[in-house]
């Protein structure tokens, strides 16, 4: 090995000026691997300054339904920047989720999940992989926004803008333009949504054309995230929806080692939060034997937010040599490569003992502001234009009914529905769970007590006097429409899917 390489590097300066930032602890393993992560940065001389919150469990079980005090949101608003140990989410109804609390209501659209495998410290079926997943965090079905409509259907709405599309994807483009990554990967499944998760893909062929550097590609999400999974290296950063990219982010952290090993960026406009990608492991909790490398890893790309890429990469450095000198929590003990199983505390001290150094194989940073990955800045988003209005006609509205007559036969319920429909509207078709069951159905649809009606005007659109009264005639006719859908078309063009058979 070099001289150089083992070498210590000079320390990182001092720094008077402080950021100051809050922290919470949060639950389970939480604590434990938040003070092992904030020793290090003490050790480390980290300009911080951390502000204590109260969030998650004790914060829940004083009467906050989303975990979170009210000073606790004025205390993150006004500093910008959160570390955030794991929380766990009560079971029951009535309670909300913390983490997607802070991630919609701050605005924290883009969740950069790193996913880095570090063989043979950390085995990993995929040595060289290098992969950083950006997941969209606001939208999708994680509205929450679900109903029971009839006695045997529930739904749940997957909500997709284009400015939410806009903001995420050119967030991906930057990163991987700051970054010197060589191509972009969209995932999607928009051969099935091909609204939802069109636009999502529409968007991304726009903003790809504005990085001609940059490869771009995109993937159907079921063979792209089985391509991930078996010919990683094919991927460089990848964007994708809410759910795709909490799916394959976990998946992606295992395949590069281990889930206590990932960490998440998750970056708004004005507020950055960050994280491990791991929960609160209940099952490990008190015992001093978390990997709390996750939660690092989250501390330093948030040094790196703040620009103290300097500290970010010593600290860097000094868990890399660790790792390599075989000092590893329970999760990644293995034959070839560990020395000693550390607990919790004692790996802490075993990186904060190596500040100076740097690895001797592993690739290690350098510590001069260069080299070292780069979180986009926020504000350097340009803002999003409202897109031109379009001439938006209503053609006629899908209106589900609870139906539930013995037999649930289309053909018996069609007749109803085309009086009703009267001389302004044509009943187009019926679908059960999206299936078309009129005109000319299946007998082997399974038919559930949720319809849905769709009526098409005569004319070349129609108002909303005329659906009200559509509506009223088939109350008096004894139905019970659940929701309505207007079906619209945008400068002519359709914007509701098609029913087959239309
Ligand atoms: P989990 O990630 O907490 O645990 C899954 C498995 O991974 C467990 O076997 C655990 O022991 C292990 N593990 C997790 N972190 C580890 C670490 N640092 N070191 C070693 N092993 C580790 O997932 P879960 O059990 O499904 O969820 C537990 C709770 O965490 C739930 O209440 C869930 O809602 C919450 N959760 C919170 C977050 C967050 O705060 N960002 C994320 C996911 C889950």
């Amino acid at each position: 090995m070099s001289a150089i390489l083992t070498t210590p590097l000079s320390p990182v300066p001092v720094k008077a000026h402080k950021h100051r930032v809050c922290v919470a602890r949060g639950d389970g393993v939480g604590p434990e691997i938040t003070d092992a992560v904030l020793h290090i940065l003490r050790e480390a001389s980290a300009p911080v300054e951390f502000e204590a919150l109260e969030l998650g469990e004790r914060a829940y079980r004083a009467g906050h339904t989303a975990g979170i005090p009210d000073a606790a949101w004025e205390a993150i608003t006004a500093r910008g920047v959160l570390l955030k140990g794991p929380i766990t989410t009560p079971q029951g109804g009535g309670y909300k989720s913390v983490n997607v609390t802070l991630r919609k209501a701050l605005g924290l659209y883009a969740n950069v999940r790193p996913c880095v495998a570090l063989h043979p410290y950390v085995l990993s079926q995929h040595p060289g992989m290098d992969v950083v997943i950006v997941r969209e965090n606001e939208e999708d079905t994680y509205g929450g926004i679900e109903h029971r409509q009839t006695d045997e259907m529930v739904q749940c709405l997957k909500l997709i803008s284009r400015p939410g599309c806009e903001r995420v994807i050119r967030y991906a483009f930057e990163y991987a333009h700051r970054n010197g990554r060589r191509k972009v990967s969209c995932l999607t499944k928009d051969n099935i949504m091909k609204l939802t998760d069109g636009l999502f893909h529409k968007v991304f062929e726009e903003i790809a054309r504005q990085y001609p550097d940059l490869e771009a590609e995109h993937h159907i999400i079921d063979i792209g995230a089985a391509r991930l999974a078996t010919k990683p290296r094919d991927f460089d950063v990848i964007v994708t929806l809410n759910l795709y990219g909490d799916i394959l982010s976990d998946i992606a952290a295992e395949l590069a080692g281990s889930i206590g090993m990932a960490a998440s960026a998750n970056v708004g406009q004005t507020l950055a939060m960050f994280e491990a990608v791991h929960g609160s492991a209940p099952d490990i909790a008190g015992k001093d034997v978390a990997n709390p490398s996750g939660l690092l890893l989250a501390a330093l790309m948030m040094l790196e937010h703040l620009g103290e890429q300097a500290t970010a990469s010593s600290i860097h450095n000094a868990w890399l040599r660790t790792l390599e000198d075989g000092l590893h929590t329970a999760d990644l003990m293995n034959e070839t490569t560990s020395k000693r199983c550390v607990g919790t505390r004692e790996f802490a001290h075993a990186v904060a003992a190596r500040l100076g150094q740097r690895p001797l194989v592993l690739k290690s940073r350098a510590v001069n502001d260069t080299n070292v990955p780069q979180l986009p800045p926020c504000a350097a988003q340009p803002s999003i234009a409202p897109a031109a209005r379009a001439e938006k006609r209503c053609v006629g509205i899908d209106v589900f009914l609870d139906w539930n007559t013995p037999g649930r036969d289309a053909a018996q319920l069609a007749p109803h529905l085309q009086a009703a429909g009267g001389a302004l509207f044509r009943l187009a078709l019926i679908t059960n769970r999206g299936v078309r069951v009129w005109p000319e159905g299946h007998a082997q649809t399974l038919c559930t007590d949720h319809w849905r009606c769709r009526f098409l005007t005569q004319e070349s659109h129609c108002d909303g006097d005329a659906l009200l009264a559509l509506q009223q005639r088939l109350l008096a006719a004894g139905f019970a429409p659940i929701k309505t859908e207007n079906l619209y078309t945008f400068d002519g063009e359709r914007g509701y899917s098609a029913g087959q058979g239309e």
